[in-house]
């Protein structure tokens, strides 16, 4: 899977987790000695703050975040986009790399004032990697910080859409200019030849992840202008029996045989919760023949619940990014819906194939 990550602990209730590609990274490098692994860890210590600096931001402004993931050469922090404005964006976007500078500075000042040496000497190379990650990261190369800022100053004069499409053609331009520079500035350094070669494809693979997440970027603000008036309730199917929760198996499948409900989702009550029993969860009870005498509720899954006037594009990036595949849609308190996540991005599909503009990126 491209997006796992496995988590290392929390801060103040946001999970961090780290990617698979540091983790190969961190392999790699211990193989070449402590030191420039030590280093590596250092510099991911400054990342980790410089993402910290993004998420408090966030809190403080009411903005929830799910979590932090590190990668290789930097971070990201998952926030919910819903409650995003883009004043809110702008600061959240300058709060990283301006504590990257901030910490630069700092280190700056520590390896002018203690004593010349190997430890000042790598302070003064920790205040360059902070400069580095403050000032690249200011770059207007959506999705990097600068790009979201930019994005968010446009906003001021148009539309969530057009300013993303603004920042993304700015960004294309950089791509090809970074490209053509870094490139450039490799095959004239005094590396050798294997060297060159590697980091020409590091510089490529790295180009290329900033460039696809523009790209997805413009996708999604374009999904997101086209389902704007869609929600919940639009996408969720309406064919589900609550069946109390002492009902045994057994007699659920008696059930089923007479009133020929298969493509029913059954649903019970679990301890004042809606829960679930899926239809392979079913199957194989009935198969194996032995559990038939356990209760719906024993079976049963709890669900989530949602209000059926959410807007549906949230709830699917939701759903996405926490892994959820079928919620309940509740309406006043009552069960109206149930949401299931493959079946709801099918009818957003449709509901966007049929509307007049064109979503291809
Ligand atoms: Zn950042």
């Amino acid at each position: 899977m491209a997006d796992a990550a496995v988590g290392i602990g929390s801060i103040n209730g946001i999970k961090i987790e780290l990617h698979w590609t540091f983790i190969l990274l961190l392999i790699f490098v211990s193989f070449l000695g402590l030191y420039d692994a030590l280093l590596i860890v250092v510099l991911f210590l400054f990342v980790l703050l410089h993402e910290l600096a993004h998420s408090f931001t966030s809190k403080r402004l009411g903005v929830k975040v799910k979590r932090i993931v590190l990668y290789p050469f930097g971070g990201g922090s998952m926030i919910d986009n819903e409650a995003l404005s883009a004043k809110k964006e702008l600061m959240i976007s300058l709060a990283g790399p301006l504590a990257s500078i901030g910490l630069g500075i700092l280190t700056l000042i520590i390896s002018l004032i203690i004593p010349k040496g190997s430890i000042s000497t790598d302070f003064y190379l920790l205040f360059e990697l902070n400069m580095l990650l403050g000032i690249f990261n200011l770059l207007p190369w959506i999705p990097l910080d600068g790009g979201r800022a930019l994005r968010a100053y446009l906003q001021r004069k148009m539309g969530f859409l057009e300013a993303t499409e603004k920042a993304v053609k700015l960004g294309r331009i950089i791509t090809v200019a970074y490209l053509a520079i870094s490139t450039a500035y490799i095959i004239l350094s005094e590396s050798s030849i294997a060297d060159i070669e590697l980091l020409i494809i590091f510089n490529f693979a790295f180009t290329l992840l900033i460039y696809g997440g523009a790209e997805s970027e413009l996708l999604s603000a374009k999904i997101k202008e086209q389902m704007h008036n869609i929600n919940v309730s639009y996408a969720m199917t309406r064919r589900f029996n609550i069946i109390p929760p002492s009902v045994k198996i057994e007699r659920l499948r008696k059930m089923f045989y007479k009133k020929n409900i298969y493509n029913h989702i059954i649903i019970t009550k679990k301890n004042g919760q809606y829960a679930m029993l899926s239809n392979r969860m079913l199957r194989s009870i009935i198969l194996k023949g032995n559990e038939l005498g356990t209760s719906i509720a024993q079976a049963s899954v709890k669900l989530a619940t949602i209000s059926s006037d959410r807007s549906l594009f949230y709830t699917l990036q939701d759903m996405e990014s926490e892994g959820i595949d079928t919620m309940c849609v509740v309406k006043k308190g009552r069960l109206v819906g149930i949401l299931q996540r493959q079946h709801a991005e099918f009818a957003a599909t449709m509901y966007m194939r049929h509307s007049k503009k064109d979503i291809k990126a």
